[in-house]
């Protein structure tokens, strides 16, 4: 097997294709170098090689170490310079690079191979002291912090130190001396924490580094990450070992960051931060604030151009927006990195579109790229800004608009705290000088994310935006005293728990409780802003274009009120799924002629308070059909056990008591006696209908009632009667059947007829089944997979919590992929639906088929209702847009 994948001079032996083995950021090394762009000659380890060193308790595959040397002395050919020499020494980066990128999770190297010997090797070729002890101190540094775990502040401490002595502020006022008594402290504190010398042989630093990096692969943060990002299967990490460039080789060197388009916004506009004279971490941990890309004009003209020029050529080529890394060495431009750029999913939204209309991509390309998972938050809530002008509230101090979104709530000033705080309810925002992976936990949790230092590109800006965190970075005026648990800005003082606001599409900051409202789309929607005044609903408009013109399954709406309705319509609905009846009978009086229905002693006192009930269910089912204007309803008969409507405490039983006149004895002895063990298993769903048909009786006339009446409207109606929790066809063809009648019995009343359908739930293992025999009377299934997934796997819907996360999380223990309340199991519960999907459609080819359990909004569930062929999927009205977006990439 070949381990080892060379580049330079504008050659290459891996492809940008090649990310599995090369992993992201090595294989678009290679594709860069063939392509002609100034790429510093390397080679790439494979992931295949990290694989096998974390599964053979950290050694080599056979001739691994022999490959490295060769294409090491390779390189030292290439660049005429040798690792560890005392006249012309090669220094190279040692870096992670897996195949999907995991932005600070993993360990990088810098400037190995230096040396005693070769820092004077160092001086000599460029003729810059100071710069030689400074490379060698950041290696030292480096190098003992990731690969022996020396602690980082232990080396900022004794750098601080020398600075202290000499009365200095800044780094780059220590000179030659002042260094070189920075790097005999580090010396000993190696020597202190590791018990060995710090390696003097390049050879013994590479291997260790090599080593420090695929160790890297399983540390916690790095797993914590993937966990988090779903990221899964991949081998391992590949190593990058890069000849060094240098952009802290004083004033005409320097090393940015760039995107080609604004991985906030989508705008297509050049993006991007540099800092002269520093080396890539400097820009990246955000310890200086870097400056905009277009004040690089100024400073090398030349340079700048070919960045353009790069960027052009880097879009059309990948066709797709790159986020690059690049240093300036004595004003020549090397490219150190380039890969699809994170953004916002309103970024991508945006330059997905326009890239459509550019013509540099087909929609099904564009379709295919923006991340299901991550729609939901084009409609999340935004800071009020009416209440902002209203109450003259004043930012206290702005930073860079790091990820957008509005957010607000109380400041936390460490990760463990605000995790605490968040545990208890709290609405968290973390505010940090700088945050740094071990932060991870915090982010999560928080609503949003402040941070005094750094850029558009550090660390908080990076993991916010890829959380849909809204994140304000490099707030450079707050001044945080951590251990006394405030902050000042400008001013103000505000201390850990007061409220703060932020807006991550400005970078404003409000030391005020600011109340959060609905997104631009949403708005637009509901008619409350116009369309011409959003950019952002423009592009969506467009984009559901797209979605809609590809894909194939229905979206219906679980909906069961006219405002979801309406609300699930604009985002596309094409109906209701499922309109789970029981929600309307609570609230108002409703819930008191349910429960006199309840305690009825007879089918007259039952009947009696059900003729109550009607009236309402009926004008709730106008309303709904209003809201739809003839798309198709699903409607689904009382299906939850009735003790769930009764009062449990003593006022309301007294109230209840009072109202039927009955004494609260009575009522506390109707409720125990609907007491059951296991409630879902108990007298629910179609049991109801066929115990006290009476109560279906109503619900029909009430659902055919209303379709009437909204006929005679002159709008077109479709209700779908949908009878809960059949597990044998008899149950079904007993409750069809009175439901029938009824609807005779009103056309002929009424002398008018609607359309209509009869059809079930497929919920119980048993039903599925049987699924044959049910469709020759049904004439559409809904699989109702919450209790699918309950009744299959016997895990209760309401108790699984307590061990399903151990089930799916917990590395020893991951029985299930995903939580299957929340993906479909489909090796499982997925078995039984495509069989009852074979079963009914043999017995009856017209059958329609739908699913409306929570799977119904999940994108890797819809991919595999498609692939089962249903014909739509049903959620709820917020997840329509998401499940649209699914149903067209499934196809794809
Ligand atoms: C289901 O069981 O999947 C379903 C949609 O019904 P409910 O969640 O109301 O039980
Ligand atoms: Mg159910």
């Amino acid at each position: 097997t070949k381990y080892v994948y060379f580049f330079g001079s504008g050659k290459a032996e891996g492809t940008a294709q090649m990310k599995d083995l090369l992993g992201g950021k090595g294989a678009n090394l290679a594709e860069m170098t063939s392509i002609g762009l100034p790429v510093p000659p390397g080679f790439t380890i494979s992931t295949e090689a990290c694989a096998f060193y974390s599964t053979h308790k950290e050694n080599y595959p056979e001739g691994l170490r022999e490959e490295v040397l060769e294409h090491l002395a390779r390189l030292e050919n290439l660049m005429g310079a040798k690792l560890g020499d005392t006249n012309n020494p090669l220094l190279v980066s040692v870096r992670s690079g897996a195949a999907q990128s995991m932005p600070g999770m993993m360990d990088t190297i810098l400037n190995l191979g230096l040396t005693p010997d070769s820092v004077q090797g160092l001086i000599k070729k460029t003729n810059n002291e100071r710069f030689a002890w400074d490379s060698y101190r950041r290696f030292m540094q480096m190098f003992g912090d990731v690969v022996m775990g020396v602690p980082h502040h232990e080396f900022e401490r004794a750098l601080q130190d020398v600075k202290d002595t000499r009365g200095i502020e800044l780094d780059t006022d220590l000179d030659s001396k002042d260094l070189q008594e920075v790097i005999a402290r580090y010396q000993r504190l190696y020597k202190r924490f590791t018990g060995e010398d710090f390696p003097t042989d390049p050879i013994d630093q590479l291997f260790k580094a090599i080593n420090a990096v695929f160790k890297s692969w399983n540390n916690e943060r790095a797993i914590k990450y993937r966990q988090m990002n779903d990221i899964r299967g991949l081998l391992g990490t590949a190593v990058n070992i890069q000849s060094m460039v240098f952009g802290n080789m004083g004033e005409t060197s320097g090393t940015g960051v760039a995107f080609t388009r604004d991985p906030s916004t989508g705008e297509n506009q050049f993006y991007g931060e540099y800092l002269m004279n520093a080396q890539g971490e400097d820009v990246v941990a955000g310890i200086r604030t870097p400056l905009s890309i277009e004040t690089l004009k100024e400073v090398n003209r030349k340079v700048y151009d070919q960045l353009v020029d790069i960027r052009g050529i880097l879009e059309k080529h990948y066709k797709d927006m790159q986020d690059i890394e690049f240093t300036i060495q004595e004003g020549n431009l090397y490219m150190l990195q380039t890969r699809n750029g994170k953004r916002t999913i309103f970024s991508w939204l945006r330059s997905q579109v326009e890239m459509v209309e550019e013509g540099l991509i087909d929609k099904e390309t564009a379709v295919s790229r923006v991340p299901s998972g991550e729609f939901g938050k084009l409609f999340a809530p935004i800071l009020d800004a009416k209440y902002i002008r209203d109450n003259s509230l004043e930012a206290i101090t702005r930073g860079l608009n790091a990820s957008p979104g509005g957010a607000c709530g109380q400041i936390y000033f460490t990760a463990e705290k605000a995790e605490e705080m968040a545990a208890e309810g709290k609405s968290v925002i973390l505010v940090r000088t700088e945050t740094s992976p071990e932060d991870i936990g915090g982010m999560g949790v928080a609503k949003g994310v402040i941070t005094c230092r750094g850029g558009m590109t550090s660390h908080a800006a990076v993991v916010a935006r890829g959380m849909g965190c809204p994140c304000v970075s490099g707030a450079g005026e707050i001044k945080i005293n951590e251990p006394k648990r405030f902050l000042e800005v400008n001013g103000t003082t505000l201390s850990e728990g007061d409220f703060i606001s932020l807006d991550g599409f400005t970078g404003e900051i409000y030391g005020a409780k600011i109340p959060v409202k609905d997104s631009e789309i949403v708005q637009v929607l509901n008619g409350s802003m116009k369309e011409s005044e959003s950019i952002l609903y423009r592009d969506y408009k467009a984009f559901m274009g797209f979605v809609q013109d590809l894909k194939v399954l229905g979206v219906y709406t679980n909906a069961d009120t006219p405002h979801d309705t309406q609300m699930a319509v604009a985002f596309g609905a094409e109906g209701i799924g499922l309109c789970r009846t029981e929600h309307m009978f609570f609230g108002g009086d409703r819930i008191m002629s349910i429960r006199k229905m309840i305690l009825a002693n007879n089918t007259v006192e039952r009947e009696k308070a059900l003729a109550e009930l009607l009236p309402m269910q009926r004008s709730d089912f106008e309303e709904i059909f209003l809201a739809l204007d003839g798309r198709p309803a699903t409607i689904r008969l009382l299906d939850p056990p009735l003790h769930e409507f009764l009062p449990n405490d003593h006022t309301s039983r007294h109230e209840l008591a009072l109202q039927m006149g009955i004494t609260v004895e009575e009522v506390a002895q109707k409720s125990s006696a609907l007491h059951e063990f296991n409630p879902m298993l108990g007298f629910r769903g179609c049991r109801l209908a066929i115990i006290y048909p009476e109560i279906l009786r109503m619900q029909v006339r009430a659902i055919i009632e209303a379709a009437i009446n909204v006929k005679r409207k002159g709008v077109e109606v479709l209700p779908e009667i949908m009878i809960p929790l059949v597990g044998n066809y008899k149950e079904f063809v007993f409750t069809k059947n009175h439901a029938l009648e009824v609807i005779e019995e009103i056309f002929s009343e009424q002398s008018l007829k609607v359309p209509y359908k009869i059809g079930t739930m497929i919920e119980v293992p048993r039903a599925a089944i049987t699924a044959d025999e049910i469709a020759k009377e049904a004439e559409f299934f809904s699989f109702g997979t919450n209790d699918l997934t309950q009744l299959t796997c016997g895990f209760s819907r309401d108790d699984a919590a307590s061990f399903l996360g151990a089930y799916v999380n917990d590395p020893d223990k991951q029985f299930y992929e995903y939580d299957p309340f929340a993906t479909l199991d489909v090796d499982g519960v997925g078995k039984l639906v495509e069989m009852a999907v074979k079963l009914g459609r043999s017995a009856n080819p017209d059958i329609t088929l739908g699913i409306c359990g929570e799977h119904g909004g999940d994108p890797k569930t819809i991919a595999f209702c498609n692939k089962i062929g249903l014909d739509y999927v049903s959620c709820s009205p917020f997840r329509v847009p998401i499940a649209r977006l699914a149903a067209a990439q499934a196809v794809i």
